[in-house]
C-alpha cells in the first residue's frame, strides 16, 4: 500500500486510476482522507460535519463491487466534500447559519444524488459564509476557516471550506456554489482550481437558494482535469429545476487534456486589470498571458465598459432575491425555533427566531433587498440594476464576437488577513469585482493559480467563455496549468507550508 501522505496528494484522476488498477482500495483512500481531516481540521475548520462512517461504508461497497467485476463510474470510490449550502439526506445541513442548526434534510440535492449514484464517498460538509454571503468565510456562524497558506489569512468566500479542504489535501474533490464568485475567488485565495459552469447546466434543485437567477454549483479541485471530470458528473438536465438546460454534457475531461491553445483568441478585459489590482497579482496575470502567447494564443485587449456598474447591480439584485428566498426561514419549517417568553404568537416566534438565527451580514442583505424591492424604490434600484444586467450581458456578447475567451485576475488581491475587511462591507464587496459579471450574464468561468503574489499568497487567473462553451475553459485552463507547472517545476500547492495540524 502506498504511503497515506502520497495517496492524499494524488489528483482525483490519479486516485481514480489507482483504484481501477487495484493499487489501493477506496476504503484505504477514504480512510487516508478522514485521517488527514482528523489530524488538521481542528485548526483549519474546513468541515462543519464529517460523515466518517457513511463515507467508509460507501468506500467498502465500491471495493466489493469492483472485486465482483462491476462496471463503475470513473470517479467511483474517490472521496468528495460538499459545501454546506447543498442539502444532503441524513447529513446535517446548515448553510453556515444558526437558524438551520440541527436540521437534517429528508432529501438530496440532484447533484448529491448524482454523486451517490456514481458512488463517491461523501466525507462531510464544508464551512462557508452564512447563506453564502461573503468573500472570506468570516460570516459563518460556526467559526472561521483558515487558509492553508497562512494561519492569519482568510480562505476566500463564501466557499472557503471547500477550497481549504482541497488545498489542504483533506479531499481531492469538493462542491462549491458560485452566485458572485464563491467558487472562483476561494480557489484563487488557496491556490486551487474552481469552476462556475454556465447558468442552468448544473441543477439548482436542493441548493439552499441565495439568489436564484445567479446561483450555480460547480467543482473545487486541485487540477483543471479534476474539475472537468467532476463537472461532467454533476451537470445535466433536471426536470426538478425549471431553469435547467437540456443541452448534452460535453466530455470536459478530454478538453482539459488537449492542452492546445494555438490560434485561440484571448481577450483581456481592460476594466479588470488596472486600478485596484495589486501589483503582484497583475504581474502573475501578465506572465500567464505571455506563456499562452508563446504557446500560440492571440492576446487582445477588449473593452467591457458596463462592467464598472456590475458590482453595484449585483449588490441590489442579489439581496433582493435573497430577501425573498430567506423568508421561508420562519421558525416554523426548518431548524431553529425560538419561542419568546410570554405570549407566543406566530409573529413573535418568527421575530425571535430570525432575530437570533441570522447573523449581521444576512440581516444587512435582507434589509437592503427588502428596501430595493419596496414599492416606492423598485424602479430606482431593482429596475435600474436589471437594466445594468442587460448591459453587462451585451458587453459579453460584443466581446465574444471577436474572442474565444476573456481573461482577468480572479480577485484584486491575494488572501487578506482576518478582520481586514470584516468591519467594512464595501471593502469586502469590492473583492468580487472581477467575478460578478459572469454571474450577471450566466456565462461560465474558471479560476486557476497563476503564482504567488504579495506576502507569498497565491493569486488566481480567471477565464470566461460564452454560455454553453464551458469546454473552452478546460482547454485554456489545462494548457496554462501545464505551462505554469513546467515553469514552477510542479504544482503550486507543493510550495504551500506544511500544516501544523490540530486535531478535530
Ligand atoms: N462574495 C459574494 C457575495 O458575498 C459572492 C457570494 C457567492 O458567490 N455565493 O455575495
Amino acid at each position: 500500500m502506498a504511503e497515506q501522505n502520497d495517496l492524499i496528494r494524488l489528483s482525483a484522476a490519479a486516485q481514480a486510476d489507482g483504484l481501477a488498477s487495484g493499487d489501493f482500495s477506496s476504503a484505504e483512500l477514504t480512510a487516508a482522507h478522514l485521517d488527514r481531516i482528523d489530524a488538521v481540521d481542528g485548526d483549519l475548520n474546513a468541515f462543519l460535519h464529517v460523515s466518517r462512517e457513511e463515507a467508509l461504508e460507501v468506500a467498502r461497497d465500491v471495493d466489493a463491487r469492483r472485486a465482483a467485476g462491476e462496471t463503475l463510474h470513473r470517479l467511483a470510490g474517490v472521496p468528495i466534500a460538499v459545501k454546506d449550502v447543498v442539502v444532503t439526506r441524513g447529513i446535517p445541513t446548515t448553510a453556515g447559519s444558526k437558524i438551520l442548526e440541527g436540521w437534517v434534510p429528508p432529501y438530496d440535492a440532484t447533484l448529491v444524488e448524482k454523486i451517490r449514484d456514481a458512488r463517491l464517498p461523501i466525507l462531510g460538509k464544508t464551512n462557508m459564509d452564512e447563506f453564502a454571503m461573503g468573500s472570506s468565510t468570516e460570516s459563518s456562524a460556526y467559526g472561521r476557516t483558515l487558509n492553508p497558506w497562512g494561519e492569519d489569512r482568510i480562505p476566500g468566500g463564501s466557499g472557503g471550506g471547500s477550497a481549504a479542504a482541497v488545498a489542504a489535501f483533506e479531499a481531492p474533490l469538493a462542491i462549491g456554489t458560485d452566485t458572485g464568485g464563491s467558487i472562483r475567488q476561494p480557489a484563487a485565495m488557496t491556490g486551487s482550481v474552481g469552476v462556475k459552469p454556465t447558468y442552468g447546466s448544473v441543477s439548482r434543485y436542493g441548493l439552499i437558494a441565495m439568489a436564484s437567477s445567479l446561483d450555480q454549483a460547480g467543482p473545487c479541485t486541485r487540477t483543471v482535469e479534476d474539475s472537468a471530470l467532476l463537472h461532467e458528473l454533476i451537470a445535466g438536465h433536471d426536470p426538478k429545476d425549471s431553469t435547467s438546460l437540456r443541452d448534452p454534457v460535453a466530455a470536459f475531461g478530454e478538453h482539459a487534456r488537449r492542452r492546445d491553445v494555438k490560434g485561440m483568441r484571448i481577450g483581456v478585459i481592460e476594466e479588470l486589470e488596472g486600478e485596484g489590482f495589486a501589483p503582484e497579482v497583475r504581474a502573475r496575470f501578465e506572465e500567464s498571458l505571455a506563456l499562452l502567447e508563446q504557446a500560440g494564443a492571440e492576446i487582445v485587449r477588449v473593452a467591457c465598459p458596463n462592467f464598472r456598474y456590475a458590482l453595484g447591480a449585483y449588490y441590489l439584485i442579489m439581496p433582493s432575491e435573497a430577501s425573498s428566498n430567506l423568508a421561508k426561514f420562519d421558525g416554523m419549517r426548518f431548524g431553529q425555533r425560538i419561542v419568546p417568553e410570554g405570549g407566543a404568537t406566530a409573529e413573535a416566534v418568527m421575530k425571535a427566531t430570525r432575530g437570533a438565527g441570522f447573523g449581521a451580514e444576512v440581516k444587512r442583505r435582507i434589509l437592503l433587498g427588502t428596501y430595493a424591492l419596496s414599492a416606492g424604490y423598485y424602479d430606482a434600484y431593482y429596475g435600474s440594476a436589471q437594466k445594468v444586467r442587460t448591459l453587462v450581458q451585451r458587453d459579453f456578447a460584443a466581446a465574444f464576437e471577436s474572442v474565444d475567451v476573456l481573461a482577468s485576475p480572479t480577485a484584486p488581491t491575494g488572501a487578506f488577513r482576518f478582520g481586514e475587511n470584516a468591519e467594512d462591507p464595501m471593502a469586502m464587496y469590492l473583492n468580487d469585482v472581477a467575478t460578478i459579471p459572469a454571474n450577471l450574464a450566466g456565462v461560465p468561468g474558471i479560476s486557476l493559480p497563476s503564482g504567488l503574489a504579495e506576502d507569498g499568497m497565491p493569486a488566481g487567473i480567471q477565464f470566461l467563455a460564452p454560455a454553453f462553451a464551458d469546454h473552452r475553459l478546460y482547454e485554456v485552463g489545462g494548457a496554462l496549468e501545464a505551462l505554469l507547472e513546467d515553469s514552477w517545476g510542479g504544482p503550486l500547492l507543493d510550495k504551500a507550508p506544511e500544516l501544523k495540524g490540530g486535531a478535530k
